[in-house]
């Protein structure tokens, strides 16, 4: 983003309170509106290819909401609303931006009907009044007439779905449909990472394979076990000692302080907790082969991705490895029973295979390939348009 170094800045309250409309509710998210925005968002839009930003305000209750869909080639953009205390619109706005890519590129490897778009609330997500912020937001996404489909993501809860979902049907994650993505989420990680031992090893069984796993919530729960079953050794580390205690008992794994996992002479690293793990620090710690986790936003900045490359270590690229969450939530949008979810998340193994080759071939680091292959996606299907079909 190009930032004016001229920008004049004012809280949300003396926006609202210059223009008459002050309530307390708008008096509840104070942050820097730019009043002579800095950033020049086309721009922006033209180098990461998006189609659509638009901005929504509510003053009765304080709901200031960006929604940015980056492509629809493949199907309306689907991504989560994510609730935070952005700093200012400027941040807001290079967040959704870059969110919303991502859920293009996402849901194209997963090889799901969809695009890629985010939302972002500004405010304090532990705000206790939520019903008229989010039906604030779910009008919003209305007026979209089903371009954007929302979900959870970081600062909101099922239950802010369901009151979204009372102003408009383009959302998902509900109470008692697809529920808790994770046991689809962690199976697919399972197969990614036998993909990776394939390309490292020669053989995809992680038969006594040590896997060093950071993080012991539900992702890695339903990770472990399929380790479990099939014999690898597992060492664990969360900060949240029941979890590691759980990960003991059910699973005979091998505990470690959290900041030791970077340490251990294992084959494999498996992210399950945390972003930005693969760092400057960690890097030259990490004594494995294979990174293959669920967390999302694995590298700290892409030059990780390529040191990785240098040093040998595989990476399986984390939103190829991690789609199970998104399949999943289209399962429920098409009423997908959980098997066959999970079937579709099977398919993250030829993915990777792929992205692998990918790499191979055209001498790129992982994450790299991924993208080309996703947006390969992107392109032959768009290409598909040439041929009239009549009126759809
Ligand atoms: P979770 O909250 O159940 O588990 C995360 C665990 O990490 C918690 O047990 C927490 O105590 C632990 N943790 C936090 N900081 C830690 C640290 N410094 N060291 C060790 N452990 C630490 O979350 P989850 O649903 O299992 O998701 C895990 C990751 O996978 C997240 O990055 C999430 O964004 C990503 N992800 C999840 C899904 C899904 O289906 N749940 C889908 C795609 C991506």
């Amino acid at each position: 983003m190009t930032t004016s170094k001229n920008v004049r800045s004012k809280t949300a309250m003396q926006a609202v309170a210059e223009r008459g409309g002050a309530t307390d509710d708008a008096l509840r998210a104070p942050f820097a509106v730019t009043e002579a925005p800095g950033i020049d968002i086309f721009a922006d839009m033209q180098t990461m290819g998006h189609e659509q930003i638009l901005l929504s305000h509510d003053p009765s209750c304080g709901y200031f909401g960006i929604i940015a869909i980056h492509d629809t080639t493949l199907g309306p953009a689907l991504g989560g609303t994510r609730f935070w205390q952005y700093a200012g619109t400027d941040e807001a706005i290079t967040d959704a931006l870059r969110l919303a890519r991502g859920m293009t590129y996402k849901s194209a490897v997963a090889g799901i009907n969809l695009g890629g778009g985010k939302s972002v609330i500004i405010g304090d997500n532990k705000r206790a009044d939520r019903e008229a912020l989010f039906r604030a937001h779910g009008r919003f996404i209305e007026t979209l007439g089903g371009r954007y489909i929302t979900a959870e993501d970081i600062g909101t809860s099922p239950a802010d779905m369901e009151y979204i979902k009372l102003e408009t049907d383009h959302v998902a994650g509900l109470l008692g449909l697809s529920g808790d993505p994770s046991p689809v989420t962690g199976y697919g990680v399972y197969v990614g990472m036998k993909a990776a031992a394939k390309v490292k090893w020669g053989s995809d069984s992680l038969s006594g394979k040590s896997v060093a796993v950071q993080g012991a919530g539900k992702v890695a729960h339903y990770l472990m076990q399929h380790l479990h079953v099939e014999g690898a050794r597992i060492i664990v580390t969360d900060i949240d000692g029941e979890k590691v205690k759980r990960a003991v008992q059910e699973f005979g794994a091998h505990a470690v302080l959290p900041d030791d996992i970077y340490d251990q002479p294992a084959d494999i690293y498996a992210p399950c907790a945390l972003g930005a793990t693969i760092n400057d620090e960690t890097l030259p710690r990490l004594k494995v082969q294979i990174i293959a986790g669920g967390a999302n936003n694995q590298l700290a900045e892409d030059r990780h991705g390529d040191e990785l490359e240098k040093r040998g270590i595989l990476y399986a690229p984390d939103y190829v490895i991690n789609g199970g969450g998104v399949i999943n939530v289209y399962g429920e949008l098409h009423r997908w029973p959980v098997e066959r979810a999970k079937k579709k998340a099977g398919e993250i193994y030829d993915t990777l295979l792929r992205i692998f080759d990918i790499a191979k071939h055209e001498r790129m680091p992982t994450y790299r390939a991924a993208d080309r292959l996703a947006m390969q996606r992107v392109s032959s299907v768009a290409g598909l348009d040439r041929m009239w079909m009549g009126k759809r």
